[in-house]
């Protein structure tokens, strides 16, 4: 298999094919500490895409409760599990080592596509049909910290602690740098956008063969009996190719990113350079985010593929469960969330502000508005504007830090 380089692990991996890369990468920042498990993300993609005959059991947005939910039901533990048998047959450990000029450390253990089994592409398993359905299975389900097979405990929470946690984990194709799914399928149907990185799969090749079902890890490609083709999240492409009528031309993010409720969501394209590294972009929402203050991480990191969904991960959760989801950036990611820098504080206000694509922010500094201390280090609040930009440079956002309080007016006060 030829060698491509990973920097979600730090090091070359064997891939099915040689290393190209996109222009730009289609990305996402995911706040889960803001999500209230509302299933508006996942309603909007199903009347859009998937309201079809065939097509019942399909939810390419899902929001499923973690530890003990999913869609498939458990198929993060299966995977897992398959990975960690992989590595006990070969007499090697799954673990990090830390290294400066890596963005998480490097990833000492086998990827999905190290493991397969001969004749396979990537470790993986066909779910049955019983664990589609019920997408939310073990709903608000809390689990307690101590016991349990993980051996969780207290240690490194920073909120109240509660004796009891769950967290929502939302869930789409992640686009992968290194789609398991592509290089799964035998009819070479899936195909990765030259300049969006969006990935899909061609209906008029696809065979059905469900391959691309099978070695997907994250379990994001699905079948569909009444065409016997598979069929996968397509980014709303139409959205982010400025297609839609209400973008006057620009880059517009997705169905489930917009309806967000709960503003945990940032959608946007990145540039992404020859090494398939991101070119640097200072000014860019998601490179603040994701390179420069490391808040949001990569789920599973350690299967391989380089997904480009990001996630800021629960503040409330123990941190072992969490760093076997995120890999080993995760108490430097809440340590930076929590007592955000200036920067960034405002740059979270950019979530959910417009639906168009946000390429570039400034910022107006404003007044200092709040001094306290966060983990027994003083920390201040400013009351600065953030500006966001399209793809044209046209102004698409203005927020401050401090939200405004608009009073009613005496004739508009509720006379009950
Ligand atoms: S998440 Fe799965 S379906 Fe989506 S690109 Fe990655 S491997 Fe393919
Ligand atoms: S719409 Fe937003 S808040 Fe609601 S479940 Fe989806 S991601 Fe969470």
């Amino acid at each position: 298999m030829p060698e491509v380089f990973n920097w979600h692990l730090g090091r070359p991996m064997e891939y099915a094919f040689e290393e190209a890369h996109p222009e730009r990468q289609f990305a996402a920042v995911f706040n889960i500490n803001r999500c209230i498990g509302c299933q508006t993300c996942t309603g909007a993609c199903k009347a859009t895409w998937t309201f079809s005959k065939g097509q019942e059991y399909m939810w390419w947005n899902n929001v499923e409760t973690k530890p003990y939910g999913g869609y498939p039901h458990h198929w993060d533990m299966k995977i897992l599990q398959q990975l960690d048998e992989a590595h006990q047959a070969g007499g090697r450990e799954a673990t990090w080592r830390s290294d400066d000029s890596s963005k998480y450390g490097i990833y000492e253990g086998m990827t999905i596509t190290e493991a397969a089994r001969d004749g396979e592409q990537a470790l993986g398993y066909l779910p049955p049909d019983a664990e589609w359905t019920a997408p939310n299975f073990y709903e608000d389900t809390s689990t307690a910290y101590k016991g349990g097979p993980m051996g969780i405990s207290l240690d490194g929470a920073s909120l109240p602690e509660h004796q009891a946690w769950f967290f929502y984990l939302q869930r789409i194709c992640n686009h992968c740098t290194y789609p398991a799914c592509a290089a799964a399928c035998p009819r070479k149907a899936i195909y990765k956008r030259p300049e969006d990185g969006i990935v899909l799969i061609d209906q008029a090749r696809c065979r059905g063969y469900k391959k691309c079902v099978e070695q997907c890890p994250y379990k994001k490609s699905m079948y569909r009996g009444t065409t016997h083709t598979s069929e996968k999240c397509l980014a709303c492409y139409p959205r982010v190719e400025g297609d839609d009528p209400l973008s006057e031309g620009v880059p517009m993010e997705t169905r489930c990113m917009t309806v967000c409720p709960g503003k945990i969501r940032l959608n946007g394209l990145v540039e992404i350079g020859e090494d398939g590294t991101w070119v640097e972009d200072r000014q860019h929402p998601l490179y603040h985010l994701v390179q420069v203050e490391k808040i949001a991480l990569p789920l599973y990191p350690q299967f391989g593929t380089e997904p480009n969904i990001y996630y800021i991960p629960p503040r409330w959760a123990p941190r072992s469960y969490l760093k076997q989801m995120f890999g080993p950036g995760v108490d430097e990611a809440i340590g930076r969330y929590t007592a955000p820098s200036r920067e960034t504080l405002a740059v979270l206000q950019l979530f959910r502000t417009t639906q168009k694509m946000i390429f570039r922010y400034e910022i107006e500094e404003g007044p200092l508005v709040h001094e306290t201390e966060v983990n027994g280090k003083p920390w201040s609040m400013y009351d600065d504007t953030i500006i966001g930009f399209d793809s044209k440079g046209g102004e698409v956002a203005r927020l401050s830090v401090v939200e405004p309080l608009h009073e009613r007016s005496k004739e508009r006060l509720n006379s009950i």
